[in-house]
């Protein structure tokens, strides 16, 4: 039986809490989905606040954070100390797999010597895999807005990558398949992919449903697949969509001959809501 370590950064600690509260107030929701997700697995966890101890031995840790900037800063980040606790790089590539799902843009790798190299990695053996994700910028109001809306989501994508790593297979599928988010900053891209794990189904058809909301849109769409890159029939054109308020179109991400997994980018210069939907084959 796995022995898995969650930390919810921050939480709980004079040293390490001041200034965190929206970060806090994320990883919290996101926390017992995670949890329940690996206990359903059949692995064991336990659970650590802002405050570590030394000594600990488990095969894998997880350090739950947000990031704050700027309001127009967006995307998730993972951070790990390979040279430390070797095989951590991968442990960091499977959960990317699947929180790639959930549709935030990646944004860096170890980007800052605090994600790099957390003060987290100290406390355990060599042995444990460990990666901290930073779940989000809590800073921008739209990705704040929708981690904590969508908590259930983040936390089983999160377990879903550790489980991947493990190879413990389960009957879960991505929560994703017909849920919807907002593309808030300007001019900002998001990057999908309509795939649910390295060794999980392929997708049988995948579907992007994008709706103007207040001003009018312009959306660009590239979608590549099955070792081509190509942009969706109408995308001939810079802009290819021009959406008006409230208007919806349905993009097609298979009709142009792309079989199995599919990778998506949607770019807008207005606020958008889009909701992937896929159908997989076991
Ligand atoms: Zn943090």
């Amino acid at each position: 039986m796995p022995r898995i370590a969650v930390q919810i950064g921050h939480v709980n600690s004079a040293r390490w809490g001041p200034g965190a509260t929206h970060e806090v107030e994320t990883t919290t929701k996101i926390h017992p989905y995670l949890v329940a997700m690996l206990q359903k697995a059949g692995c064991q966890v336990e659970t650590f606040g802002g405050d570590l101890p030394y000594g600990l031995t488990h095969d894998i840790a997880i350090s739950l954070h947000c990031d704050a900037g700027t309001p127009e800063m967006t995307g998730y980040s993972l951070g790990f100390w390979e040279e430390m606790h070797p095989g951590s790089r991968e442990l960091a590539a499977h959960v990317k797999a699947f929180y790639d799902v959930l549709g935030i843009r990646p944004y860096r790798e170890n980007y800052t010597l605090g994600l790099h190299h957390y003060y987290g990695n100290s406390r355990w053996a060599p042995t444990t895999k460990f990666v901290l994700v930073e779940c989000g910028f809590v800073s921008n109001l739209n990705e704040r807005v929708w981690l904590q809306s969508h908590p259930q989501q983040v936390g089983e994508q999160i377990a879903l990558g550790v489980l991947d790593y493990l190879n413990i297979k389960t009957k879960e599928e991505s929560t994703m398949t017909s849920s919807s988010r907002t593309l808030g900053a300007r001019g900002v891209l998001f990057e999908g992919h309509a795939l649910i794990g390295k060794n999980g189904p392929l997708v049988e058809h995948a579907y992007l449903n994008v709706t103007g909301l207040d001003k009018t849109a312009r959306v660009n769409v590239l979608v590549w697949g099955g070792g081509q890159r190509r942009q969706t029939k109408e995308n001939t054109k810079n802009p290819p969509y021009v959406l008006k308020p409230s208007e919806s179109i349905g993009i097609d991400l298979n009709g142009f001959g792309i079989a199995g997994p599919v990778t998506w980018r949607l770019w807008s210069d207005e606020v958008v809501l889009f909701s992937p939907d896929w159908r997989v084959s076991q």
